[in-house]
């Protein structure tokens, strides 16, 4: 069983990582930015609530991230394992997430942190552009569609930017995501299952790297 936490700041490879994991473990990935995301683009009141604080970079608060994690975990499709993408952010959501680990009786098994230097996440962020039909990310410069114009993953031939990718909105995420970043890791080091690789490699290598974390005991 794996019950994977992928930390790294925005930008840094999380869900392009996911997308091999998912390939290979057959795990639920939660993003809670997707979730928020698609809570947006159904006007839900959760997803009118996270409009305030994602249009400008910050973070939803814990408590209401911390209730979506929850009720998502609930899900039938995460009795085999999940991995969880953009949550926790911050040691108040790591706590809480303790609590509901304790509750549905689903303890974490793994963490790895993606490292990236600030200057390439800025690069990333900007170059970053997702396929509207399956959601599969890639990037102008780095991990283009192998035929332009159609989506490796579904054949879709449609592609957005995110709002937030925008470089006005890319600064403050970025700092808002580096203050926790640090205490994070530290959380999970003293429990002993913090893992980390170097994100700065092709996402082939990155995948690797964590597959080998992965399959150890
Ligand atoms: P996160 O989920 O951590 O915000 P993404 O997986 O969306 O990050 O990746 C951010 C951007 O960087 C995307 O455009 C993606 O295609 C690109 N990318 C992801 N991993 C790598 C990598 N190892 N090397 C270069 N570019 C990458
Ligand atoms: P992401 O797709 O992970 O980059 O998340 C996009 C945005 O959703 C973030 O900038 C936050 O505003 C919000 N968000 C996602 N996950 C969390 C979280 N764990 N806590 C608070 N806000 C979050």
């Amino acid at each position: 069983m794996i019950n994977l936490i992928l930390l790294g700041l925005p930008g840094a490879g999380k869900g392009t990582a996911s997308e091999s994991i998912v390939d290979k473990y057959h795990l639920a990935h939660i993003s809670t930015g997707d979730m928020f995301r698609e809570a947006m683009a159904n006007e839900t009141p959760v997803g009118l609530e996270a409009k305030s604080y994602i249009d400008k970079g910050n973070l939803v608060p814990d408590e209401v991230t911390a209730k979506l994690v929850e009720e998502r975990l609930k899900q039938p499709d995460t009795k085999n394992g999940f991995i969880l993408d953009g949550f926790p952010r911050t040691t108040v959501q790591a706590e809480l997430l303790e609590d509901i680990t304790k509750r549905l009786d689903k303890p974490l098994t793994k963490v790895i942190a993606i490292d990236v230097d600030e200057d390439v996440l800025i690069k990333r962020l900007s170059a970053r552009y997702i396929c509207k039909n399956c959601g599969a990310t890639y990037n102008k410069i780095s991990n283009p569609t192998k035929v332009e114009g159609t989506c490796d993953r579904c054949g879709g031939h449609e592609f957005f930017q995110r709002e937030d990718d925008k470089p006005e909105v890319v600064k403050n995420r970025l700092e808002v995501n580096k203050k926790m970043n640090t205490p994070l890791r530290d959380f999970y080091e003293e429990k002993g299952i913090l893992s980390t690789v170097n994100g700065e490699q092709t996402p082939e290598k990155v995948f690797e790297d964590i597959d080998k974390i992965l399959s150890k005991d």
